[in-house]
Parts: C-alpha cells; sequence; structure tokens
C-alpha cells in the first residue's frame, strides 16, 4: 500500500499476532481505551445489547478471541450473573490477565478460560446458546474456517454476532481514521510496549478485512441464515448477526 506496509503471508500472520498480544497484555484494556478514545466499551455495549442473553443458569455462551474477558464478563452481568461462559483465546498470557480480572470481580464460578485456535475449537457439536467474537476474527488466519467451527459448535437456534472494525463510509471521518491508524496507533504502541512495527501490522489488518457486505456473505456461506449487520461510528466498527436455524 501507500503506507509501505510490508506484505504478511498467510502463515507470517498468526506468530505476528501473538507476539502483539503477548507484548501488551497486560496493558491490553488500557491500550483498548487510548486507541479507540474509549469508543470499545460502547460497541462492546451494543454487541451484549443486541445478544439480549437469556438470565438462567442453562445459558452458555462461548467468547471467542475472548482476551482479557471483556465480552464474557460484560455479558455475564447482564444474564445477571446467571450464565456459563467459556473463554477461548489462542494466547495464554491474555487469558492468564483475564482470568486474574474474573476472581476480582467474583465471576470466576461462571467462567472457563481455554487457550485454544478458533480454527479448531476443542467442544463437540451443538454446545452453545450463542458465540461471540470481539476484534478477533480480523487476526484469524483462515476465517471461513473459524466460522465453520462456530456454525458446528453452536446449537441449533444459537446465534453468531461478531464485533469488527469496518469500513468507513463517510469520507471526512476517513482522513481523520487514516491519520489516527496509520501514525498516532503505531506510536502509542511503541510508546507502550517499545516496538511499532507489530502495530502497524495490525492497522494494516483492520485495512484488509472484508467490509461489512462481503464479510456478511462470507459467514452466509459457513452456513448461517437471516445474516444482518449494523455499522457503527460511520462504520468504523460492525456487528455482524447470524442464526444457526
Ligand atoms: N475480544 C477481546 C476484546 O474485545 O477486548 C480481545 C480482542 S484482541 C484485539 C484479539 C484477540 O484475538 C487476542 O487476545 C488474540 O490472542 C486473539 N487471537 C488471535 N488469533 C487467534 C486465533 N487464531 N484463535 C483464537 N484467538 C486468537
Amino acid at each position: 500500500t501507500s503506507y509501505g506496509f510490508r506484505q504478511v503471508a498467510e502463515g507470517e500472520k498468526q506468530p505476528l499476532v501473538n507476539d502483539v498480544f503477548h507484548k501488551v497484555a497486560k496493558r491490553y484494556d488500557i491500550m483498548n481505551d487510548v486507541m479507540s478514545g474509549g469508543m470499545h466499551r460502547v460497541w462492546k455495549d451494543a454487541l451484549v445489547a443486541t445478544l439480549n442473553p437469556r438470565k438462567d443458569e442453562t445459558y452458555k455462551v462461548l467468547d471467542v478471541a475472548g482476551g482479557t474477558g471483556d465480552i464474557a464478563f460484560r455479558i455475564l452481568e447482564a444474564s445477571g450473573r446467571k450464565a456459563h461462559a467459556t473463554v477461548l483465546d489462542i494466547n495464554g498470557s491474555m487469558l492468564a490477565v483475564g482470568a486474574e480480572r474474573a476472581a476480582k470481580r467474583g465471576l470466576s464460578d461462571h467462567l472457563t478460560f481455554v487457550e485454544a485456535n478458533a480454527e479448531e475449537l476443542p467442544f463437540e457439536a451443538n454446545s452453545f446458546d450463542a458465540y461471540t467474537i470481539a476484534f478477533g476474527i480480523r487476526n484469524v488466519p483462515r476465517i471461513d474456517v473459524a466460522l465453520k467451527e462456530g456454525y458446528r459448535v453452536l446449537k441449533r437456534g444459537g446465534r453468531l454476532l461478531v464485533l469488527e472494525f469496518s469500513e468507513v463510509d463517510l469520507p471526512m471521518l476517513n482522513r481523520l481514521y487514516d491519520e489516527w491508524s496509520f501514525k498516532a496507533i503505531p506510536r502509542f504502541g511503541k510508546m507502550i510496549t517499545g516496538d511499532s512495527e507489530p502495530y502497524q501490522y495490525l492497522v494494516e489488518s483492520i485495512r484488509k478485512f472484508p467490509n461489512q457486505d462481503n464479510f456478511a456473505a462470507m459467514i452466509r456461506s459457513a452456513g448461517f441464515s437471516r445474516v444482518t449487520y449494523t455499522s457503527y461510528t460511520g462504520g468504523i466498527a460492525a456487528l455482524h448477526s447470524g442464526w444457526k436455524l
């Protein structure tokens, strides 16, 4: 691209991603606030409101690429601390921070942390009422494989919700957003972790991710029905929804 990033081959992608999140795990939650200007909280609340989890003990949600547990904690609170959440992530450092936070909040009994790859879920078919993934699917090398795995582990009637950066459709915002992501974010990354290249890669991965309509088509290809999406903040983020019917 005009920003001069090197191309990242598919096989090279997961180690790069893992490196970023091992480095930032302890500071991840602060980084999120700094880099999104606090907006990630609003988008996550929208995901949880859309999910509207059942308030009973049998409700089981799988939060993939769940990192430090942010989405799972919000879903548990919205379920009146009734549901059970499984937080799955490929990165043990992120999960360790999550487990510590869960204990502090008194939520440990409602949570299971699993270190695994979204492309190969260690669960039986038809196990979960909901599958959520927030700002994670863009990091998975084979997105189609991850979506099919999501479909497999959901129960009939279960719901998929994917929150991810998407295509900005306001020209003014787009210019600001470019300045922010290509200049500010790698700089913050360097300030906080001493290395800017992994952040350049993450910003690049946002631009490479399919736009709202193309990603909706991928979700349909994985078998999901009634696929819809909602864009937030001019398309900086979008929430995609699909059902296993
Ligand atoms: N969902 C959390 C949130 O919204 O705050 C964390 C999002 S963080 C930007 C992305 C997460 O995806 C990281 O914790 C990373 O380890 C995880 N990840 C990357 N590749 C993965 C894979 N193949 N399978 C599972 N998790 C993965």
